[in-house]
């Protein structure tokens, strides 16, 4: 049977069909469809969850795979830099049951905070790096990833791209592996006990185990060559293979799907079969310093595709062919749509108030960093997952005692992330004495990747309900005094600014808790608001609340806002905002 999967859907079907028993994540874009497919196609013979962040998903994959179990674990390719410190310890450990790490890498930042380029942990962790080009392959190599990592007893390095992640293609379906399940718990202290005296002999088997993974890629399903005209030899994996294909069908290639340790004689060979060698691949020169490492001469490679953002069909086409490629030209006059928070978002009133109050914000990752954006402008840095508050207390801690309100930092935090490592950063500034006041705009999902389930909610990921983890009660817990912690509605712009301006003349850590939910993933909708044009003044004042239901219609005198009623939820911050009464909801 057939069936037209994206390259998320396919590596789902190929843990299925791997008999993968353990399946653990934190949602990312562009890999967060691997765990919903799991979780909702293949929940009843794989059990599968959301943990809060990266490191936690991989350590306990970990544990299903010491246990016996093929486990996997999937993030974006900034969740492998939380999960980076069992992804190192696991190398050395290596696994029982067989253990990949799925990894979705974003090039050109569609919708990431950078750009890396992930291969380049497999080198770092001296673990294989797997590769796919299609979902067929995304598929068929997650299965042979399974069978290298139990096979040389390491974890796999599964990487993707988001052309991989997110295209469709035909996928040919197989059957379950029929795998059973461990009856006892192995003890093996000395395999999975990282004490020095047990991890120092490990570093030198490892070493050797890229030896002999280096010398099985020869042989490896997973690297192909296809013999064609030997006046230029391509070397490539991923979807750059799929282009240089497309531009060059009767060059010669050789398709790597095992991309680290490279095959070094199977490179050999092949360049000594063409009359030139060109590696093309996105990001880093990853592939063309290993090859060049091999002293083979390579004619061409970054020098003719760039080190940033994503190659595309055409711009490969070029290199390879030499020739202009006939680009159709933008169809232009097309309205600039900048990304804004959706009408009625619970985030949008805290950016209003937050930008009266002139206070330095700093930021995490989620739909609020949109209020870094005109016309909000009230969000000042973004680091990373959990980082508003350790930057918050930073801030707070370099710049002193300040009397000045607006010199004061608030740190912002949606509750998905402050479950993800915000917990931690809370932790430290109560420890440490810091005052900076910490909104957790708790909206009850984890709404940038499409509404996950968190912590907070009382579900997980298979729909079994689960103790909800209590906001409130937490950071209490933590060490924030009762009086400190403030819950308020994020539509009550007045009580925002009162509470915000008590906290933020405390000397002591604040948390202002925003409890309304997303309403995309809730659908809340209350009676449209609409603008009386007599009373209108035209002063523009709500159209600074950034809402795409509110517009300005009419000209001079006659000029004045309007709103969408097919947009507008009522969530009345645009009337909270104007002066003149104008704006009342529907009669
Ligand atoms: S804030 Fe009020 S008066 Fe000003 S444009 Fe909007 S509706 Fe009109
Ligand atoms: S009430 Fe105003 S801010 Fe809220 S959704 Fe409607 S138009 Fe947008």
């Amino acid at each position: 049977m057939k069936e037209v999967l994206s390259g998320n859907e396919a590596i789902a079907r190929g843990a299925w069909e791997a008999g993968v028993r353990y399946a653990a994540a934190y949602p990312g874009t562009p890999s967060t469809e691997i765990l919903e497919n799991i979780g909702t196609r293949y929940r009843d013979d794989i059990y599968s969850q959301w943990s809060p962040n990266e490191k936690v998903a991989l350590e306990t994959a970990v544990g299903a795979s010491i246990a016996g179990v093929r486990a996997l674990a999937a993030m974006k390719h900034v969740g492998v830099n939380v999960a980076a410190d069992p992804l190192f310890t696991a190398s050395y450990t290596g696994v029982r049951g067989g253990l990949v790490l799925v990894c979705a890498d974003d090039p050109n930042l569609h919708s990431s905070q950078n750009e890396q380029d992930n291969r380049n942990y497999a080198k770092f962790a001296k673990i294989p790096l797997v590769e796919p080009s299609d979902s067929q392959e995304a598929k068929e190599f997650l299965k042979i990833a399974f069978e290298i990592s139990e096979q040389f007893d390491t974890p796999v390095l599964f990487r993707t791209t988001t052309r991989i992640s997110h295209s469709k293609s035909i996928v040919a379906l197989g059957d379950r592996a029929d795998l059973p399940r461990p009856d006892h718990m192995e003890r093996d202290v000395k395999k999975y006990t990282m004490l020095p005296a047990y991890a120092r002999p490990k570093h030198p088997k490892i070493e050797e185990r890229l030896q002999n993974l280096r010398a099985y890629g020869a042989t490896s399903p997973l690297n192909r060559v296809e013999m064609g005209d030997r006046s230029v030899g391509i070397v490539a994996s991923g979807i750059a293979y799929q282009y240089a294909k497309e531009a060059l069908p009767n060059a010669s290639f050789l398709k790597l799907g095992l991309t680290y340790p490279i095959p070094d004689d199977l490179v050999r060979e092949f360049a000594s079969q063409v009359d030139q060698l060109i590696v093309v691949e996105e990001l880093d020169p990853f592939l063309e310093e290993q090859i060049r490492l091999l002293g083979i001469e390579v004619a061409h490679g970054k020098d003719w595709f760039p080190i940033t953002g994503e190659l595309s069909p055409e711009m490969v086409a070029e290199r390879l062919t030499g020739q202009a490629f006939d680009h159709q030209p933008a169809a232009e006059g097309l309205p600039v749509r900048p990304p804004v928070l959706c009408p009625g978002c619970s985030h949008r009133g805290v950016f209003t108030v937050l930008r009266k109050l002139k206070v330095y914000v700093s930021g995490d990752i989620g739909c609020y960093t949109l209020g870094a954006l005109p016309p909000f402008e009230a969000l000042h840095a973004c680091l990373c997952m959990g980082g508003s508050i350790t930057m918050a207390h930073g801030i707070s801690k370099a710049m002193g005692e300040v009397t000045d309100r607006k010199d004061k930092t608030v740190a912002v935090i949606g509750d998905s992330t402050f479950f993800h490592s915000g917990v931690t950063g809370l932790m430290d500034m109560i420890w440490n004495g810091g005052h900076s006041v910490v909104m957790i705009q708790d909206n009850r999902i984890t709404a940038m990747t499409g509404g996950q389930v968190t912590p907070g909610i009382g579900k997980t990921l298979m729909g079994a309900d689960s103790p909800a983890i209590d906001i409130e009660k937490l950071v209490v817990t933590l060490g924030v005094k009762p009086e400190n912690v403030r819950v308020v509605s994020a539509y009550d712009l007045k009580e925002i600014e009162t509470v915000l301006k008590e906290e933020l003349d405390k000397p002591e850590p604040s948390v202002v808790i925003t409890k309304d939910p997303c309403v995309l993933q809730y659908r809340v909708k209350n009676t449209p608001m609409r603008v009386d044009p007599e009373a209108c003044t035209a002063c523009g004042v709500c159209l600074r609340t950034s809402c795409i239901a509110l517009g300005m219609v009419g000209e001079g005198d006659a000029k004045h806002a309007e709103i969408d009623p097919n947009f507008c939820t009522g969530c009345t911050v645009c009337a909270q905002v104007c002066k003149f009464d104008a704006i009342r909801p529907q009669e």
